[in-house]
C-alpha cells in the first residue's frame, strides 16, 4: 500500500495532541501520552545501550502523574518537529515518517505491523 510522509496540514494543540493530515488523504491524531511515549530519540528508545524508557501509558501509576504538556513544537528544516514536553524533555526530533508509521489508527497499525 503506498503511503505519503508528507504533511499536507499540520495542527497542533499544546494540550490535547498533533493532528497531520496526509498528502495521500490520510489523517492521523496523536495523543500527548502517546507522542511522549514514542520520543525517537536516543535515551527513550535505549539506543545507548540503557533501558528504554517505560512507556507511561502502560503504566499502572499514571493517574498519581502529573498531567504531561506540550510546552513547545516547531518544525526542524522540512522533515520533522521538535516537541519539547513540561516533563522537562525536549531531545525527542519527530520526523514526519516517524510520525507515520506510529500513526494509531487501526488502518496504519496493520500496514506497519511488527514495527
Ligand atoms: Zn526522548
Ligand atoms: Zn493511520
Amino acid at each position: 500500500m503506498p503511503f505519503s510522509t508528507d504533511p499536507e496540514h499540520i495542527a497542533i494543540s499544546r494540550s490535547t495532541g498533533i493532528k497531520i493530515d496526509w498528502k495521500d488523504g490520510h489523517r492521523s491524531e496523536y495523543e500527548l501520552q502517546y507522542l511522549r511515549d514514542e520520543c525517537p530519540c536516543a535515551n527513550c528508545t535505549g539506543a545507548h545501550g540503557t533501558p528504554p524508557r517505560p512507556k507511561e501509558s502502560e503504566s499502572p501509576f499514571q493517574m498519581y502523574k502529573p498531567v504531561l504538556k506540550m510546552l513547545d513544537a516547531k518544525p526542524v528544516g522540512h522533515y520533522a518537529i521538535q516537541i519539547q514536553w513540561s516533563d522537562g524533555h525536549s531531545a525527542g526530533i519527530y520526523s514526519y515518517e516517524h510520525l507515520r508509521h506510529i500513526c494509531p489508527c487501526e488502518d496504519c497499525k496493520a500496514v506497519f505491523e511488527g514495527r
